[in-house]
């Protein structure tokens, strides 16, 4: 979908290319691009000069001889161009304007949702959709009044910003990009951002905006604003369409989440959330103390739930017993743990499988548990959770670390069959590794438990400090 700086574009590179041009003619070929009888559209056109095209959010606005105005809204596809009148419409042409000089201005829309309203200099800023749009960017002199208006609105500041109310012309690739410049998290409160935050919204809308109109606009999918006009904006994009990749300020792994149903980029360290609840996600290798390190949250009376534990009820559900029979062959009679226990050690590769179907239910469960608490702070072990790929339902993710020889004496004290656990060791230890990068606090878990205990409570305090809070 065209943003601002397409549409700012679009108004640029058409200006020349019909200004003082007369409309001969005009060839409706889709009627419902246009809002008002077929008839009428073609006599107000027919003999209609073209002024002028300025630009309101993202409609375009023909102003005609005789005071008349043609209002046009590109929506998803929709494309203005030139062609001489001796070239063939393209097969998705559908509205067509003869001019006086033997050329055509011709607009395309293959999916047909773009619009076309009759109006005229005297009312046309009354159109229903053209009313309720907020100021351009470059015209907000007083940040106080958005402030003021922020303050009534409980919706996450990207929503706010998408609804064109506050202001105009942010969509949703430079809602991203602005809310990364200004260092705050998408979900956002718009009623608890500082004046201070509203003016980085205002100074980096402005920037982004002109800076993507000084480069013709974005070249997002088959999206092209006019002849000769290729963007490049889209190159220089800091999170939008970057998801998964590593933030280009701290090269940190940006997070991935839907707000209103729109998909949002952002980076959990530059943009923190500091908004209760805040979502803590505790990993580690194996034995590493991550069980010890939940309970401490839970002394403070903080949510604390383990996948584990998770898991463990799932399996008592007769339905998911019956499932995983099914998917594996189980015998029906017996213990369902150890039937399972006995099959996985006989075929190890269906380990993934069973993985595959349990991750989404642990993923969910602790999506109800979050939902249904009013604790700051929701704690959840995961120790699966950059293989069941949930970094994205956290704000904050804290690593619990061992060395080897204190791992290894941990194990053997709760197990004995060493050698089972020598590969998930080994695997636990790769993931931890490879996503240290993830993680915002490390927990050195090799002294005693006073030493643990510290640690924790240092970070707690960290924490809760985003909600200028403490112990
Ligand atoms: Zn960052």
């Amino acid at each position: 979908m065209p943003e601002l700086p397409e549409v700012e574009t679009v108004k640029n590179v058409l200006l020349p290319i019909i200004k003082n041009r007369t409309v001969l003619k005009v060839d409706i070929l889709r009627k419902s691009i246009v809002n008002n009888l077929e008839h009428e559209f073609i006599k107000f056109m027919k003999g209609s000069k073209f002024l002028n095209i300025t630009r309101r959010g993202k409609f375009l606005i023909f102003h005609l001889s005789d005071n008349k105005v043609l209002v046009s809204h590109l929506r998803m596809e929709g494309k203005y161009y030139e062609l001489p009148e001796s070239f063939e419409n393209s097969k998705y042409a559908r509205v067509v304007f003869h001019l006086d000089n033997n050329m055509k201005l011709c607009y395309d829309d293959s999916r047909c949702f773009g619009r076309m309203i009759m109006a005229d200099e005297a009312s046309y800023q009354n159109i229903q959709s053209l009313k309720e749009l907020g100021p351009e960017p470059f015209d907000i002199k007083d940040v106080a009044l958005l402030y003021k208006k922020g303050q009534k609105i409980g919706l996450p500041i990207k929503t706010s910003l998408l609804s064109q109310k506050l202001f105009v012309g942010l969509g949703n690739i430079y809602v991203d990009e602005v809310l990364f410049k200004s260092e705050l998290h998408p979900l956002t409160p718009t009623k608890s951002l500082s004046m201070s935050d509203w003016e980085n919204v205002v100074k980096y809308s402005k920037l982004v905006l002109l800076e993507a109109i000084k480069s013709g606009g974005s070249t997002i999918r088959s999206y092209h604003p006019g002849k000769d006009i290729s963007g490049n904006f889209q190159t220089q994009l800091a999170v939008y369409g970057r998801q998964g990749q590593k933030c280009v300020v701290c090269h940190r792994f940006l997070r991935f989440i839907k707000i209103g149903g729109r998909g949002t980029t952002y980076c959990p360290n530059c943009q923190p959330r500091k908004h209760p609840p805040l979502k803590i996600a505790i990993v580690g290798k194996i034995a590493s103390g991550k069980s010890s390190v939940l309970e401490i949250f839970n002394k403070h009376k903080f949510l604390a739930i383990s996948s584990d534990a998770i898991v463990h009820q799932l399996y008592k559900d007769k339905v998911i017993q019956n499932k995983i029979n099914k998917k594996f062959n189980l015998p029906e009679d017996g213990d369902f743990i150890v039937n399972l226990r006995n099959h996985l050690a006989h075929h190890p590769l269906d380990l993934a499988k069973l993985e595959r179907f349990i991750h989404p239910l642990v993923k969910n469960e602790i999506t109800n548990i979050f939902e249904t608490s009013t604790s700051k702070l929701l704690v959840a072990e995961v120790p699966l959770l950059f293989k069941a790929k949930m970094q994205n339902m956290f704000d904050i993710i804290i690593g619990v670390d061992i060395n080897e020889e204190n791992q290894i004496n941990r194990l053997n004290l709760r197990d004995k069959e060493k050698s089972a656990f020598n590969k998930r060791i080994n695997d636990d230890n790769h993931q931890f590794f490879e996503h240290l990068a993830d993680l915002d606090y490390i927990i050195d878990n090799n002294k005693d438990k006073a030493d643990l205990v510290s640690q924790v409570d240092t970070i707690i305090n960290k924490v809760l400090s985003r909600l200028n809070q403490s112990l």
